[in-house]
């Protein structure tokens, strides 16, 4: 494609205005053959290992490619008989659940009244969870209403799980809080 003087600066403000892709795009570029190729190598040499999405209990199979053992993409498996490649925007953004600097790897924990965190101990994080968990448990737990009604219930905890739990572990979740005497159980997570 050939681009006059005209075609340039137009380009340049389009990509001031947004991104260089944004600005080809405008001018009728086609930017697909050019993003299958730049695919086609990232995953060249890469083992392939089928998955299946962790999000939603709708399971979509995923294809991870890895190279020396680190990933570098996922995508869709074509083969999976109700998704055949696809994935929603969760599930298309696996990757970034993997390979993410902004990921915490840490425990932080701010102590009550303080104004920073410090980091702590794993161990120690989760023996404080169960010790509150416990302690709020055994300070509100109700056995019978007024009227004799048996409950076996805590109005004082709640659970609240997210899109990154998978089916499988929210079903864990559940049992556990009701274990417990927790009513009060939600999940962003649902289709
Ligand atoms: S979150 Fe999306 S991609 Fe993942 S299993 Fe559910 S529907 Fe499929």
């Amino acid at each position: 494609m050939q681009l006059s003087r005209r075609d340039f600066l137009q380009l340049t403000a389009n990509a001031g205005a947004g991104t260089a892709i944004g600005g080809l795009v405008g001018l009728g570029v086609t930017l697909a053959p050019a993003m299958a190729r730049a695919q086609e190598l990232r995953i060249k040499d890469a083992k392939t290992t089928p998955s299946v999405c962790p999000f939603c209990s709708v399971g979509c199979a995923t294809l991870i490619h890895t190279v020396n053992g680190k990933i570098v993409n996922i995508e869709g498996d074509p083969r999976s008989p109700h998704s055949e490649g696809t994935l929603c925007p969760k599930g298309a953004a696996i990757y970034q659940l993997h390979m993410n600097p902004n990921r915490a790897t840490k425990v932080l924990h701010r102590k009550p009244g303080a104004t920073d965190w410090e980091v702590v101990e794993l161990e120690w994080a989760m023996d404080r969870v169960a010790e509150l968990i416990k302690k709020t448990r055994d300070d509100s737990f109700i056995e019978k209403l007024p009227n004799e009604k048996l409950v076996n219930m805590t109005p004082a905890l709640f659970a609240l799980g997210g899109a990154t739990l998978d089916g499988e572990f929210n079903h864990v979740c559940q049992k556990f809080w009701r274990g417990l005497g927790v009513v009060a159980i939600e999940n962003q997570a649902r289709i």
